[in-house]
């Protein structure tokens, strides 16, 4: 059989086995047709299914979480964990709280997952989780209960060695603090069972820092390798979290002008340059909308809908906020204005049917699972440290990151010139991580 064939047989199958699980399907068919020039060179993965095995996960969880709101009222949420794949290491990835949550999105981001950790040279399998609880509106004790009652659960699957779980989008420190209580009660203190802990419950310096800051270090390699730096550079940024606001951050320290930042609700445009001081206040300490950006800035703009119609000019996208808040139409208004990098801070935040359009106008395209994976390596350097029992600088982890970014840069560039084109950093990161992987288990002798 030829890898086309065999690609459109496992990718025909995964249709049918999960009619209806749309983001799952997605992930799989940006990824599976981009391994043709790979398969073509090592016959030994079609002769061994090896496509059916990696996107099958090992196991996935499901759990029900009840909780009591502070009026006393008994709520129950669905929770989920798929352990997808530990070839190269124990299941590492994230969780999201978030109400659209379910197990299409969980597969999808657990299916990523597996790649980009490859990607990071360091040991770590892929996994991902989460929940359809709402952090949002909730109060600090609410949050508090719900953690507590989904850990009761969930540390029964997880240990340093078998599963460390993250934060994602509606878990941070608060988040992971909580959960990292409830284990630690029921099972002793063992650090390395979660990472984006509290620095004083032995988390990694610079880990909140770490997407956002690797975001903007894939970018200046991307830049660097075409002459060409962040320097004066107008950058348009989606999202107001965690990952949209480091990658504000450094993108400014490298002489970029950033002029968005975003919620679900809207974006404000601030031709001045984002204040990030009241991004983080408005959205870390008031837990408000950012809207209220307009309060002290009156002469920013605050409009409704999709940061990605914006009519002004500029550089560089960086998608920070969730899955597909770019589709065709909305690429075709960011190629209109001009822009010639996409580097993506969320992950799939772009449809299959942008990616193309981004491909066919030779906007450069930085897929998620490269450019986004410097949270996850720092959790694996998080690792790292509390196995050692010591605590790095800020500055040696922030190094480690920025030689990481470096080398799935240089991967992701090599690999594509070797299988397409040098710009198709989609296949190259998409082969490059399929490698690891599938050599590994192949060196296991799991088929
Ligand atoms: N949720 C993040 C991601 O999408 C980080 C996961 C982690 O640190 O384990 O990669």
């Amino acid at each position: 059989m030829t890898a086309k064939a065999y690609i459109d047989q496992v990718l025909a199958e995964t249709k049918e086995k999960h009619a209806g699980k749309e983001e799952f399907i997605q992930a799989v068919e940006e990824f599976l047709p981009t391994l043709e020039p790979y398969l073509n060179d090592h016959t030994e993965i079609v002769e061994k299914n090896l496509l059916s095995l990696i996107v099958e996960p090992e196991r996935l969880i499901q759990f029900r979480v009840p909780w009591q709101d502070d009026e006393g009222k008994w709520q129950v949420n669905r929770a989920y964990r798929v352990q997808y794949n530990s070839a190269i290491g124990p299941y590492k990835g994230g969780l999201r709280f978030h109400p659209t949550t379910n197990e299409s999105i969980v597969r999808f981001l657990g299916f990523e997952q597996i790649f980009k950790n490859s990607l990071t040279g360091l040991p770590i399998g892929g996994g991902k989780g989460g929940s359809d609880f709402d952090p949002k509106g909730k109060t600090d004790a609410e949050v508090m209960r719900f953690c507590q009652s989904f850990m009761t659960e969930f540390q029964k699957h997880i240990g340093p060695d078998i599963d460390v779980p993250a934060g994602d989008i509606g878990v941070g420190g608060r988040e992971i603090g909580f959960l990292f209580g409830q284990y630690k009660r029921l099972n002793g203190f063992s650090a390395g069972v979660l990472t984006g802990k509290p620095v004083s419950s032995w988390g990694s310096l610079a880990r909140t820092e770490a997407t956002g800051y690797g975001l903007v270090y894939f970018v200046q390699n991307a830049l660097e390798d075409r002459d060409d730096s962040f320097q004066g550079k107008k950058v348009v940024v989606s999202g107001s979290g965690n990952v949209s606001i480091y990658a504000i951050q450094k993108a400014q320290e490298l002489g970029a002008t950033v002029l968005t930042c975003s919620d679900s609700s809207g974006y404000i445009y601030d031709p001045e340059g984002i204040d990030l001081e009241l991004v983080k206040d408005i959205k870390e300490v008031r837990r408000g909308r950012i809207k209220e950006y307009l309060e002290q800035h009156p002469n920013a703009t605050y409009v409704e809908g999709s940061v990605w119609s914006l009519k002004e000019s500029y550089d560089i996208a960086l998608p920070c906020a969730t899955q597909n808040e770019i589709d065709a139409k909305l690429a075709q208004k960011m190629a209109d204005a001009g822009v010639k990098i996409v580097a993506e801070g969320a992950n799939m935040p772009s449809s299959k049917e942008a990616i193309d359009l981004y491909q066919d106008q030779s906007i450069l395209y930085c897929p998620g699972k490269a450019a986004n994976a410097g949270g996850v390596a720092v959790s694996a350097l998080e690792m790292a440290q509390n196995s050692a029992r010591l605590a790095w600088t800020f500055d040696r982890v922030d190094d480690e990151l920025k030689s990481i970014m470096k080398n799935i840069y240089t991967a992701c560039s090599e690999t594509a010139t070797k299988y397409a084109e040098k710009d198709n950093l989609m296949a190259g990161a998409n082969i490059a991580g399929f490698d690891r992987v599938v050599q590994t288990m192949l060196s296991q002798g799991l088929v």
